[in-house]
This record gives structure tokens, C-alpha cells and sequence, in this order.
């Protein structure tokens, strides 16, 4: 097992991890930009290192600067996070060359895993549903004009590079198709560097549902159920839950074995999440997240497994200690993410001092945070400030917790996203479990 561990990120999830450390009697090691000096995660960590600028591209994304602290710390492994490094297969490759272990699946997975295009096809030979269109990059107009009548309206156009809900575009009809493709294009070449678009099928009014795996480096893939995500805004997920409200035995069992199947063909090593699109029935793959996510706590707190520990100790050599039949799903639990955001201004980052602070607590509330009283949230980062997670015995029970936390959470100085959660915990739709991805869009339509 690790001595001394480096977190390559921010936050709360910085804080997580060094949790899970601390857990397992591992040193953390923190390294941190200029603005975020205060932090309650440099704070936490053994030790803590600056490395930079507030611009992630002079801090965060420093694989450079980063080693060199892991060098000098003495840490042998690192942990990305989610965001930032997390899927760039550079990071890999770097720590290879310096011996140091990196907590995650190998660099050629992420690199294959995190082009759109490639994963498709890959999951094609896998023999995972995937979304009818195409498995090739498109840029002629008259092919696109062509397939996007093959697969019928509406289409999708999506950036191969793409991530983080940027560089999609759901098309109507022929004559929205040119523009929409230049658009999606520019917007991939000046956002990743990439400007290969594609065409799929857009499934109207689809639930994203997703399945946690956990592999280790001897081949064994266990998958940890689902979760629901389909409440986003801008294709960003606010509101996750697990199980799923529409999940059954059976349609965990074929979601869950094409899930494992998934990472089985690519050799998957660590933690990653297969998300899915359902729609009548039906799934399709969707994308893979080679990384721990944002929403992993509600699978925790429904199977009980410490997802970042067991990410540790694959990512020491150790064997899964859990195999498929050892996972057993309780309850329900719901998390909603904290923002500061104004949801009242389409949900315009609100970054700003935190000038009273006060969170819930009590049966079933977990609160992963990295903010405190009197801290100052910089406004060169994500707006996510703390994730509110409940966990009852059920849905019904899930719901009014959450409803009971977020009205204890005080949290002054800036907008956030509680107003928002309220709002939808007591929305009918909602309590009925009637989701899909446009639910957000049509409930503020509902409600302007
Ligand atoms: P990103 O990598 O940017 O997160 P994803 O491919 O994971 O993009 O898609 C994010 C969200 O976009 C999905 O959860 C869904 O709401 C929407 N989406 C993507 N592809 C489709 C599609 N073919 N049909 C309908 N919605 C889609």
C-alpha cells in the first residue's frame, strides 16, 4: 500500500480523497493555485504545495509542476480527481516515466474512451447498444444532408472531443443541418482543438442512466448499479439519484452485464462509469467516464463501498474484494448539487464571499463540501461548491429528507442552487419519478 498520496485537484473532491486516505493511513498531499490559498482542502491535506496562477492552465493542469511536487514530496501515487487532469492520458504517460503510479485505468483506455467516435465503435465490437447514426467523422454537408435522412430527424451533431455538455446540437430538420454543423464545429476546434463533428439519432425525452464498474488489475469487473442523471441544465447534471426510479431486477441485470461487458473489452482497470440513454425500453451507450464522477457518493451510500478507497487499493495492486454477488443495493439516496449559481438568471455563476454558512446534518444527510464560513469563492473554477447527499429507505423517504436538509442549509454571500432543489423536490412530476433530460428546460418553461 501507498505511504504518501498526491491529490492533483481542488475542492471537494480534493477532500474526499484525502478522506479516503486518511481512512487508510496514507499521508495526502495537496498542491494548489494562488487563489485558492484559503482553501479548506490545503488545509486538510498532510502537505501542501503552490504551484501557480489562478488559470487552471498555469496551476491545475501543470502536469509539469505537478510531478515535481510529487517528487520532492515523496508521494508514489496520484489521484486526479474529476475534471482538470482526470482524462488526459498525458498524465500517465508522464507519471510512468517518473515511477509514480497514477489511480485510474491505463492512458491508452482513457485516450480511446475519451474520443466520442472511437468509443462508439468500440462498443459496437463489444456488442453494447449504441445510438444509431454514424461511426466516422462527418464534414461534407451533402453526406451529412444524406445520413441525417438515413437516420431520420431529429439529429444530433456532437463534437468527437467534446465533454462537459459543450459542443452538441440537436437538429430539426434539413434545413437547421449546415448551420448547425459549422457551428457545432467551430465550437469543437476553438473548445478542444478538434473539429470533427458526427450525426446521431436524438432520442427525445430520453432518462440518463448510468452504471458505476469497479475493475482491478487482475481482470475482475464488477458493476455497482445505477443512477439517474437526467435532471441537467445545458446538458449538466444538478440532480443525480440511485437506483434509478424506473430500475427493475431484470433491466439491472441486461444494463449492468453490458456495462461490465464494456469494461471487460477494454481492459478497464479502476473505477469508470458507463452512462447510458433510455428511452422506450431501449439503452444505448452513451459515453465513458474513465475517472471517479461528480455523483459517486449516492452509490456509496446505497452499496455501502467506499468507491475512492477501493480505487486506492486497486490502484496498489490489491484484488477487488467484492465480487458481483457481494453487492446489495439499499435504500435510496438523492444528491443535489450545491452551485453558486443565480437559477433565477439561467443559472449565471455567482461567485463571491461566503459571508454565513451553516449545513444540515442529521439521519441520512452527508454533505461533501470544501467551503467554510467567510471563504471567498474564486471565479476561475467550477461553480460547484458542496454536494448535498441523502440517503433514505426510500424514494418517498429520499425525497423529504432532501427537502428537510436543504431547508437547514444556510449558505449566505452568494446565489446558489438551493432555491432550485427545493423547488423540484416538490414538484409532482418529480415525487412520480416522471424524468427525462429536458426536464429542467420544460419546467422553467412551465414556470417563466
Ligand atoms: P458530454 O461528454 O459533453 O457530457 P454526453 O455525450 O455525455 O456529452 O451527453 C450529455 C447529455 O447530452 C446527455 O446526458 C443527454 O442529455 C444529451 N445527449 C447526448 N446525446 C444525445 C442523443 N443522441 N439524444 C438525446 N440527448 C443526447
Amino acid at each position: 500500500m501507498f505511504s504518501k498520496i498526491l491529490v492533483a485537484n481542488r475542492g471537494e473532491i480534493a477532500i474526499r480523497v484525502m478522506r479516503a486516505c486518511r481512512e487508510l493511513g496514507i499521508k495526502s498531499v495537496a498542491v494548489y493555485s494562488e487563489a485558492d490559498k484559503n482553501a479548506l482542502f490545503t488545509r486538510y491535506a498532510d502537505e501542501a504545495y503552490e504551484i501557480g496562477k489562478p488559470a487552471p492552465s498555469q496551476s491545475y493542469l501543470r502536469i509539469d509542476r505537478i510531478l515535481e511536487v510529487a517528487e520532492k514530496a515523496g508521494a508514489e501515487a496520484i489521484h486526479p480527481g474529476y475534471g482538470f487532469l482526470a482524462e488526459n492520458p498525458r498524465l500517465g504517460e508522464e507519471c510512468e516515466k517518473q515511477g509514480i503510479k497514477l489511480i485510474g485505468p491505463k492512458g491508452s483506455v482513457i485516450e480511446a474512451m475519451g474520443d466520442k467516435i472511437t468509443s462508439k465503435k468500440l462498443m459496437k465490437k463489444a456488442g453494447v447498444p449504441v445510438i444509431p447514426g454514424t461511426d466516422q467523422g462527418v464534414s461534407d454537408p451533402d453526406e451529412a444532408a444524406r445520413i441525417a435522412d438515413s437516420i431520420g430527424y431529429p439529429v444530433i451533431i456532437k463534437a468527437s472531443a467534446g465533454g462537459g455538455g459543450i459542443g452538441m446540437r440537436a437538429v430539426y430538420e434539413e434545413d437547421e443541418l449546415i448551420r448547425a454543423m459549422e457551428s457545432t464545429q467551430s465550437v469543437a476546434a476553438s473548445a478542444f482543438g478538434d473539429p470533427t463533428v458526427y450525426i446521431e439519432k436524438y432520442l427525445e425525452r430520453p432518462r440518463h442512466i448510468e452504471f458505476q464498474v469497479m475493475a482491478d488489475e487482475s481482470g475482475n469487473v464488477i458493476h455497482l448499479a445505477d443512477r439517474e442523471c437526467s435532471i441537467q441544465r445545458r446538458h449538466q447534471k444538478l440532480i443525480e439519484e440511485a437506483p434509478s426510479p424506473i430500475m427493475t431486477p431484470e433491466l439491472r441485470e441486461r444494463m449492468g452485464s453490458a456495462a461490465v461487458k464494456a469494461a471487460e473489452y477494454i481492459g478497464y482497470e479502476n473505477a469508470g462509469t458507463v452512462e447510458f440513454l433510455y428511452s422506450n425500453g431501449d439503452f444505448y451507450f452513451l459515453e465513458m467516464n474513465t475517472r471517479i464522477q461528480v455523483e459517486h457518493p449516492i452509490t456509496e451510500v446505497i452499496t455501502g463501498v467506499d468507491l475512492v478507497k477501493e480505487q486506492i487499493r486497486v490502484a496498489s495492486g490489491e484484488e477487488l474484494r467484492f465480487t458481483q454477488k457481494d453487492i446489495n443495493i439499499r435504500g435510496h439516496a438523492i444528491e443535489c448539487r450545491i452551485n453558486a449559481e443565480n437559477p433565477l438568471a439561467d443559472f449565471a455563476p455567482n461567485p463571491g464571499k461566503i459571508t454565513g454558512y451553516r449545513s444540515p446534518g442529521g439521519i441520512g444527510v452527508r454533505v461533501d463540501s470544501g467551503v467554510y464560513m467567510n471563504y471567498e469563492i474564486p471565479p476561475f473554477y467550477d461553480s460547484m461548491i458542496s454536494k448535498l447527499i441523502v440517503w433514505g429507505m426510500d424514494r418517498q423517504e429520499a425525497i423529504n429528507r432532501m427537502k428537510r436538509a436543504l431547508s437547514e442549509y444556510i449558505i449566505l454571500g452568494v446565489k446558489t442552487t438551493i432555491p432550485f432543489h427545493k423547488a423540484i423536490m416538490r414538484n409532482e412530476a418529480f415525487r412520480r419519478g416522471e424524468l427525462h433530460t429536458h426536464f429542467v428546460d420544460e419546467y422553467r418553461r412551465g414556470i417563466d
